[in-house]
């Protein structure tokens, strides 16, 4: 149900108004004053505000100033509420970010209408706020696991690399690869195999800090950029991860199995003149541990 504040300095105006409004379906809240107005503003988050613009004490001019001012109430429309067309403030009003105006005597149709309008306006900004937000989310994140994709993955890690290399700082990276994943599909299906990786990212989300940087590189191919951490801190890092994974059973329908990670684990040198060289290295050793026999971490 919509919630709107009515503003008015005089009571009979906002009972009368308050009859129509709730005739109409809405919930009324009412302030009868300016300094009333800016606290129920934000004590009853209303949806839209009906405000006079002739008021002793905080005009609505005044009042409508600090609504748009404050960031808690900037986003709530305002209708203003005139003593006839002619008023000079209306055109201030509108100006300073009312979204409409009426003149009294009230006419309810037409400002019944100039409500509607206004919701809608928020209503698609709202849905369109929302749609950025999930393009956004779409363009960093990998839709199977949740995590970072390859190109935010790196964008994120490319500045956590700048940033350490400036304040002399630690950074490590991790590359995990799944083992014997081809057999994992071959054996329980690609679904299965699916159903593995979104399990790897939750043991890698579960046992690291929201500062480290996670992300799909691509198959079954993971990194992880930490920032403030040493060789021995992301040692022990890998190893909680692959020992997490390890013990989670993976069920899909009647199925379930394991799976087991290889990772290699770098932590920034002083020739290191990029993120790609650290990433680089972390995946020869990788290598070495899929050559030393899987499910086991290198560090170097
Ligand atoms: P190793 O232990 O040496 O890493 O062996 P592996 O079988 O894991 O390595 P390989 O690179 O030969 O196989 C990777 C497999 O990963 C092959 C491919 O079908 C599978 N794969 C890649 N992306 C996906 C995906 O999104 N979902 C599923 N289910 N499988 C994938
Ligand atoms: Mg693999
Ligand atoms: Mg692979």
């Amino acid at each position: 149900m919509t919630k709107v504040l009515v503003v008015d300095d005089v009571e009979d105006n906002i009972v009368l108004l308050s009859f129509e409004l709730e005739d109409d379906g809405f919930i009324v809240e009412s302030a009868s004053d300016g300094q009333t107005c800016l606290e129920k503003a934000i004590s009853c988050s209303p949806d839209i505000i009906l405000l006079d613009i002739r008021m002793p004490g905080i005009d609505g001019i005044e009042t409508l100033q600090r609504l748009k001012k404050s960031e808690k109430t900037k986003h709530i429309p305002v209708i203003m509420v005139s003593a006839n067309d002619a008023d000079q403030s209306i055109v201030k009003a509108l100006d300073l970010g009312a979204h409409d105006f009426v003149s009294k005597p009230i006419e309810y149709s037409v400002l019944s209408a100039r409500m509607r309008s206004a919701l809608r306006l928020i209503q698609t900004k709202k849905d369109l706020e929302k749609a950025n937000k999930e393009l956004e989310r779409l363009a960093t994140q990998d839709s199977l696991t949740d995590v970072y994709n390859r190109r935010h993955f790196y964008n994120l890690s490319e500045m956590e690399f700048a940033k350490a290399v400036r304040h002399k700082r630690k950074l490590s990276v991790l590359m995990i690869d799944v083992d014997m994943f081809k057999t994992v599909n071959d054996t329980y299906g690609h679904a299965a195999g699916d159903a593995a990786l979104r399990v790897l990212a939750e043991c890698c989300r579960e046992v690291t800090r929201s500062s480290d940087v996670i992300g799909r590189l691509g198959g079954e191919e993971f990194a992880l950029t930490c920032p403030d951490s040493d060789l021995e801190g992301a040692f022990s890092l890998a190893e909680r991860i692959r020992e997490n994974c390890q013990n989670k059973v993976i069920t899909l329908d009647d199925l379930s199995f394991g799976i087991t990670l290889s990772i290699g684990v770098t932590e920034i040198q002083q020739q290191d003149k990029s993120l790609e060289q650290l990433l680089q290295r972390a995946d020869n050793l990788l290598y070495q541990a899929k050559e030393m026999g899987r499910n086991c971490s290198v560090a170097s």
